[in-house]
């Protein structure tokens, strides 16, 4: 854990207005989780903060409280940088490098901000100026409550607020089921219920709201795309240009479609890779020993969690595909 919060709510007042919480390109449910959360418990406590999203996000996360409140940059640089360059308080949520939310993260090195890193992933860089970090919480919104009962005064985590971080547990632990569920992570779950957290509306929200489209995409995939290698230890799935145009894909529809592989009876490994025509895009995850995130470091400028990374490419999807299957021959000590 590293802990260098030293301020109070008290002292966040005087920020009231002149602060902008960030997070990730293509945010994901601990994303616009531990974003919103933020934003709700401050207007809870009367002070005025501004969401800027680097991208835009899937439309299961547009229920969230505070959802269209939130700024996102692209498309809208010059509204965005105009808050941005007023501001005086930065919090980053859930990634922990700028060069992660590309040209937003150049211009944010242009301002003369207070950085308050709030992390979960590994090796954070060295952009802010007080951190709670830890690899060990199950996603960035575990942290997110720990800063509000720990530092700040949890009486302002109210309904919206929980809403938003009960969101962000269930996303990044596969309700509860992977192994970074902790039983703090199961204690914060509680408390959340406790300030009027439903899980029964919540999961209906995110996970039962499919576009027919989407599903008749998961049919194809499931039926056609998923191929196993390495004497069925590694699962791996692409998707063409082609592919996503007739299935007419949005931001969001192939969340989740990884994990389809893993659950293969034998699979060790997990990766699906996307041709999103700028880049080829991919997502690894793992059962047990193997690495995704330094096979991603290593591999395809990426990086992530142990069991759940990603990166991305610039060969053809063809030569993406071939590069994989080479790169995993140096990891198949992990497969045994
Ligand atoms: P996903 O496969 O859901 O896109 O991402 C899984 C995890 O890997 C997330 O924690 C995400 O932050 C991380 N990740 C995905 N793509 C990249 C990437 O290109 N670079 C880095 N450093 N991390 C990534
Ligand atoms: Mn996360």
């Amino acid at each position: 854990m590293q802990n260098t919060i030293k301020h109070t709510l008290e002292d966040l007042k005087e920020y009231s207005d002149k602060i902008v919480i960030t997070t990730h390109h293509k945010p994901d449910g601990d994303a616009m989780g531990s974003s919103l959360a933020l934003y709700n418990y401050f207007k809870a406590a009367g002070i005025k903060s501004k969401v800027i999203t680097p991208t835009d996000y899937a439309d299961f996360l547009w229920w969230m409280p505070g959802h269209e409140d939130v700024l996102v940059y692209e498309g809208n640089e010059e509204d965005a940088e105009k808050i941005m360059k007023e501001a005086k308080l930065l919090y980053c949520l859930d990634f922990n490098a700028l060069g992660r939310i590309n040209d937003m993260g150049r211009f944010l090195e242009t301002c003369d901000l207070r950085i308050i890193l709030i992390d979960h992933h590994r090796d954070p860089q060295d952009f802010d100026d007080e951190r709670l970090c830890s690899i060990n919480a199950s996603s960035t919104c575990e942290l997110i409550h720990q800063y509000f009962t720990a530092h700040l005064d949890p009486q302002f985590i109210n309904q919206e607020a929980a809403q938003c971080i009960y969101t962000g547990l269930i996303t990044d632990t596969g309700s509860f089921r992977y192994d970074s569920t902790s039983s703090t992570t199961i204690r914060v779950a509680a408390d959340l219920l406790d300030r009027g957290a439903v899980p029964s509306v919540i999961y209906d929200k995110i996970f039962d709201q499919n576009r027919l489209e989407r599903l008749k995409l998961m049919g194809f995939f499931l039926q056609n795309k998923i191929e196993l290698i390495e004497e069925g230890k590694v699962a791996l799935a692409t998707l063409t240009t082609d592919e996503l145009q007739k299935f007419n894909v949005k931001t969001g529809d192939t969340e989740g479609f990884v994990n389809f592989g893993l659950s293969i009876a034998g699979v060790k490994m997990s990766a699906l890779i996307i041709d999103r025509s700028v880049l080829v895009k991919m997502s690894f995850r793992s059962k047990g020993e193997f690495p995704c995130n330094t096979f991603a470091a290593e591999n395809f400028n990426g990086g992530g969690h142990f069991n759940a990374a990603g990166g991305a490419s610039n060969l053809s999807l063809e030569d993406t595909v071939e590069k994989f299957k080479t790169a995993l021959k140096d990891y198949s000590k992990y497969l045994e």
